[in-house]
């Protein structure tokens, strides 16, 4: 059984609208957490560039913070490449722990979108990356993550207006 979006919220949702509202609340978190972290100087992480829609995003949204983005393969549209020195290519697993020798606790922002179409894989891949990037936050930094994280420090807030409980996961440190 493959679905990259979580389950619907009620039985009358098709795929399109599961996937709509995962669109919709990926940038309603984005937004909400780039405003809330405008304050702080901290590097922003992208980690999992895909098609690069999201970085594309935080990219015309952020001012004044470098953005790393982190990807084992690119595959970006070309508008949406990041310049080859803010790109950490590899897996995440090996790449964030020797991010924290990098970086140490100062990110303002990390957004992670690193799921594909299952959901049990993807759950596990969160369970699994969590303590590797709970170290890297700094104090007041958000996490915004497509997938529900487990974190022993960081507080989940509530998702902001125009955001679908459970499509989209934010946390603050
Ligand atoms: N947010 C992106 C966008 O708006 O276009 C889409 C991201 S896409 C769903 C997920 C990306 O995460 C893929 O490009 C994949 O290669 C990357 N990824 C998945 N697992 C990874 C890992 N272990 N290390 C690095 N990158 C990974």
């Amino acid at each position: 059984f493959f679905l990259k979006e979580n389950p619907p919220v009620s039985d009358d949702q098709s795929r399109l609208d599961l996937f709509i509202d995962r669109m919709v609340s990926q940038r309603a978190c984005l937004d909400f957490a780039i405003a809330e972290t405008a304050a702080m100087t901290g590097p922003v992480f992208e980690l999992g560039l895909g098609n690069g829609r999201t970085y594309h995003h935080m990219r015309q949204r952020i001012s004044g913070r470098p953005i790393h983005v982190f990807e084992r393969k690119m595959a970006s549209h070309p508008d949406s490449t990041p310049p080859d020195e803010m790109l950490i290519l590899g897996d995440v697993r090996e790449t964030l722990p020797a991010s924290l020798d990098r970086f140490g606790p100062s990110a303002s922002l990390i957004h992670a979108d690193l799921g594909g179409h299952n959901l049990e894989k993807n759950d596990a891949f969160a369970r699994l990356i969590s303590p590797l990037v709970e170290p890297l936050l700094a104090t007041g930094g958000l996490m915004v993550s497509s997938d529900r994280m487990y974190f022993d420090t960081l507080t989940e807030l509530p998702v902001p207006e125009g955001a679908v409980e459970g499509r989209c996961f934010v946390y603050r440190r």
